[in-house]
């Protein structure tokens, strides 16, 4: 693993025996996991490049477990990865070799549907999609919509302040969550928010709302939930050059019009994706926009008229609005098999995930087509256009040798770019192990540590998802105390990874 993790605690691990039989006292039955070819599914996510096994999984079902193992394991000086579905792509749920890793899989339901107050209280382990499910008879959704939608869950969404098409016009997982049920590393429960529209106090809701595990463990979302738009229809709109597309979103957003999505393939994305899901896009363009106006009929009508013809003024050679409710879906089934269809065209791929001011698509695109030089390795382009947020899939062969290893600088070297042009590091799937050490070239120190005083004010012990999202870690008790002065590194014989 080219990542560095925290050095696993041997004292804990020679004590592996006592602790599996203590947690079995807290999760009877099948609910303890500690066979080696038991634990293999979990020792990694969706960044699969990196693998760890767990000393212990643990899968508890009732939030009085969790407060409990989270009680034992704070008594006893133990870490704790909690983990949804796995599908992290910024390596958030790796396992720790000394660690206990809560997958939160069991907490699969839905407490309440508020149809009159528009909410949903659901448990962490209900998948995206499910939620949109529940309510679909009435005529609701749960608009933010990752493409592992069907996979992940609303426990790893609020982790990772997921996002997805339809986040441009309705927001990321942030504005669609009212109320969260944590637990603390303490074993203490919290309620934050709740069906109301605002909290007083702090917005501690807004800070563990992507805190991607390190704050505490979510028992319980209350969510958004709204009524489906009275129409929806998507236009795919090719261009010659990705230029000429990424010119066409800034014009539509500058002319008032916020799409209910607006995202963007490049030729080898949309040729990956049409071989895969033969979705009618057209395969003799650079570049491909996939723009969804949603809202009343009329409307409706009035915005794709007007979308088209910006999009001809910036030289789109087609466009083509969808006709009905099935080929609409049928446009966008290809952009969310993007990640998959990449699949086809190389052994392996890894997906970026950065966010740039949309004017600074081209100037973007055109640096990555050097650094995909450069680096001598493929690159696919899927970008939610209408946020800036890049998601290049870098083609390698892990049997290859030193091809990870290129990928991984090709990866810093884009993320650090998206810094450079006045983005930031991440757009929707987090820091994790993934973007840690790069954290640096978008924080300070004084801003690090800030953040870092935030995690300890809620888990003084560092033991809740350590290695992640920080490249160093500072102890508490003497980051309390430290003082930046010249740039120098206070503390220098402090144990950091
Ligand atoms: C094919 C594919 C497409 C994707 N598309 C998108 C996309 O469009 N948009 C997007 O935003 N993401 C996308 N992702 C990334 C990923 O699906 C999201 O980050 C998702 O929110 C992770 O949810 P999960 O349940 O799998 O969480 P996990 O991967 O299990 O965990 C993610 C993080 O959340 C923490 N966590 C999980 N559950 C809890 C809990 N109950 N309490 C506290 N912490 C918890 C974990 O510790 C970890 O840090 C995609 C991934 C894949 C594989």
């Amino acid at each position: 693993m080219s990542v560095k993790m925290p050095e696993a605690d041997q004292a804990i691990l020679g004590r592996r025996a006592e602790i599996v039989k203590a947690l079995r006292t807290i999760v009877p039955g099948e609910g303890v996991i500690d066979r080696e070819h038991e634990m293999k599914p979990f020792e990694s996510d969706g960044l699969t490049a990196y693998r760890q096994m767990p000393m212990v999984v643990v899968l508890p079902e009732t939030t009085q477990q969790v407060a409990e193992i989270l009680k034992y394991c704070h008594a006893e000086g133990i870490k704790v990865v909690p983990r949804g579905a796995g599908t992290s792509l910024s390596g958030g749920a790796l396992p720790l070799a000394d660690g206990v890793l809560l997958g939160m899989a069991k907490f699969n339901k839905i407490r309440d549907i508020d149809f009159d107050n528009r909410i949903a209280v659901v448990e962490p382990g209900v998948t995206n999609l499910a939620v949109s499910n529940a309510v679909a008879h009435a005529g609701f959704y749960y608009a933010p919509d990752p493409s592992s939608q069907i996979a992940c869950t609303i426990g790893g969404n609020v982790a990772e302040n997921s996002g997805g098409v339809h986040c441009l016009k309705y927001g990321m997982t942030t504005n669609n969550v009212l109320g969260c049920e944590i637990v603390l590393i303490t074993g203490e429960v919290v309620r934050l928010g709740g069906k109301h529209l605002d909290s007083e106090g702090y917005d501690l809701l807004g800070l563990v709302v992507g805190s991607e595990g390190l704050l505490g463990v979510v028992t319980e979302v209350t969510v958004r939930i709204l009524k489906k738009p009275e129409t929806a229809r998507a236009v795919l709109i090719g261009f010659p050059t990705s230029e000429q597309g990424g010119a066409c979103v800034s014009k539509i957003i500058a002319a008032g019009i916020i799409p209910g999505g607006m995202e963007m393939m490049d030729k080898p994305a949309i040729h990956a994706v049409e071989e895969f899901v033969h979705a009618g896009y057209p395969l003799d363009v650079e570049a491909l926009l996939i723009v969804e106006l949603d809202g009343p009929a009329a409307e409706v009508d009035h915005l794709i008229a007007r979308v088209e013809t910006i999009a001809r003024e910036c030289g789109a050679v087609s466009c083509q609005a969808s006709q009905s409710e099935a080929q609409r879906l049928l446009f966008w089934a290809g952009r969310k098999a993007a990640f998959p269809a990449a699949g086809r065209i190389s052994p392996d791929y890894y997906c970026m995930d950065g966010t740039i001011p949309r004017a600074k698509l081209p100037l973007v695109l055109a640096r990555m087509k050097e650094l995909s030089e450069k680096y001598q390795l493929g690159v696919a382009n899927v970008f939610h256009a209408g946020d800036g947020n890049l998601h290049p899939l870098i083609l390698y062969d892990s049997n290859k040798p030193g091809e990870l290893d290129r990928a991984e600088e090709f990866g810093a070297d884009i993320l650090r770019l998206c810094v450079e042009v006045g983005g930031v590091l991440t757009g929707e799937h987090g820091v994790g192990i993934e973007k840690r050490d790069l954290m640096p070239a978008m924080f300070s120190e004084i801003d690090l540590n800030a953040q870092q005083r935030v995690k300890c004010a809620f888990d003084a012990k560092g033991l809740l998802n350590p290695g992640k999202v920080f490249p160093q870690l500072h102890r508490c008790a003497e980051l309390g105390r430290m003082h930046i002065s010249g740039g120098q590194l206070p503390f220098p014989d402090l144990p950091r990874f």
